[in-house]
């Protein structure tokens, strides 16, 4: 299944609750997501790493499409046709 199919089916699914939520309630839930995969990322719980990095996905997902935005296309754009990597200031 393609990233963009997943997501039809997470609007399908989702799409009218997280209209009623709001884009800041779906923001705050991403970010208390993020903060869980923080801890699984702290304590290298890979089971866990790999249960938050799933629920941070489906809230860019659920944002993403709260926005109805494209992002399939944008990640290729900006990370397959391009490679910013060195444009980054990485830890030496
Ligand atoms: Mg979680």
């Amino acid at each position: 299944m393609e990233l963009s199919e997943i997501m039809l089916r997470i609007k399908e699914k989702y799409h009218e609750t997280d209209s009623k939520s709001g884009a800041l309630f779906l923001l705050a839930v991403f970010f208390e997501e993020a903060g869980e995969l923080a801890e699984a990322v702290r304590k290298s719980e890979v089971d866990s790493v790999r249960e938050e990095l799933a629920d941070c996905l489906f809230m860019v997902m659920s944002l993403a499409n709260y926005f109805e935005v494209e992002i399939e296309e944008k990640l290729i754009e900006k990370y397959l046709k391009d490679d910013p990597s060195s444009r980054w200031d990485l830890p030496s």
